[in-house]
């Protein structure tokens, strides 16, 4: 295992569970997620031929679905990136908070430089600096967040899906320490005055304050045999690919077959299933 990735692990499970567990009385639990923690390293030292073939997860997972965004269709049609936030925000009921340390979100607009903070240089094309990308949880194949959650509200589907359970959430936070990709909000209060009540989406759970919340990959939807949210709103514009990255046949593996694409921070070996032509 290479120093960045052992130094991530043991940072977010040291710093996690030192500051978090300390503030929220959850010491007892300290000595278990550390085990995790130590799993996690584990299986992140297997050897990896392949990002995409690998499952370093603790639960075999029969599909593992992923995602290919395109960034160049983002640059083409500058509405895109509006689009799917409001997509997705609209179905998952996600309040829209004004005061910015108190913001959810579960897809958002960033820079280059945010998004891939392994790779800018002094250098970087014009095209990058100016414009932003979508990013979201990346649903990762060796997800930090899940080996730390106490609780288990935090875990991964059948599909290699990182989602979770609002109900089994105390709110510790030792997954937000934990994912190095910033991908998971915290209700520091009520969500449901920040809602509209003219849009919002009956089928899907309101949160409470003191939850944590992040993508889900739409679930709802795509047990239903729906597209995510995010992908229905670009349309016929194959800005976002969605699909079973297990599938050789699927639409996601040929495309990922003839682009050269990229993930965040690979060298932190969490092997996102979010992949990305730049
Ligand atoms: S991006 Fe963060 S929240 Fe999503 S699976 Fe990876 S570690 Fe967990
Ligand atoms: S999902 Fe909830 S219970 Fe699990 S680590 Fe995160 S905050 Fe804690
Ligand atoms: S996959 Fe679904 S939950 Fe995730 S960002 Fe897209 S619309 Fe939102």
């Amino acid at each position: 295992m290479d120093k960045k990735r052992r130094n991530f692990l043991k940072i977010a499970g040291i710093s996690t569970l030192a500051g978090l567990g300390a503030t929220t009385g959850l010491g007892r639990l300290v000595g278990g997620a550390q085990s995790a923690v130590a799993a996690t390293e584990e299986a992140a030292t297997a050897e990896h031929g392949n990002a995409i073939e690998q499952n370093a997860g603790d639960t075999p997972c029969v599909n593992r679905y992923g995602m290919l965004i395109d960034v160049r269709k983002f640059r083409e049609d500058l509405s895109l990136g509006e689009r799917v936030v409001r997509a997705c925000h609209l179905e998952h009921n996600v309040p829209n908070i004004p005061v910015k340390k108190d913001e959810i979100k579960w897809i958002w607009m960033t820079h280059y430089e945010n998004a891939f903070p392994e790779q800018p240089h002094l250098y970087l094309d014009q095209t990058n600096v100016e414009f932003q990308l979508p990013i979201l949880c990346n649903h990762c194949d060796n997800p930090p967040c899940v080996r730390v959650c106490p609780t288990k509200a935090t875990f991964r589907d059948a599909n290699g899906v990182v989602i979770m359970d609002f109900h089994r959430c105390i709110g510790c936070r030792f997954c937000m320490a934990a994912c190095p990709y910033g991908s998971r909000s915290f209700n520091w209060s009520d969500p449901r005055p920040f809602l509209d009540d003219a849009t919002m989406n009956k089928d899907f759970p309101t949160r409470t304050r003191g939850v944590v919340e992040k993508c889900n990959f739409c679930t709802e939807r795509t047990r239903l045999g729906l597209q995510p949210a995010c992908v229905e709103a670009c349309g016929d514009t194959k800005a976002i690919v969605f699909g079973n990255l297990n599938d050789p046949d699927s639409e996601i593996r040929q495309m990922l077959k003839q682009h050269h694409t990229v993930q965040r921070n690979p060298s932190l070996g969490t092997f996102p299933s979010v992949f990305y032509i730049v």
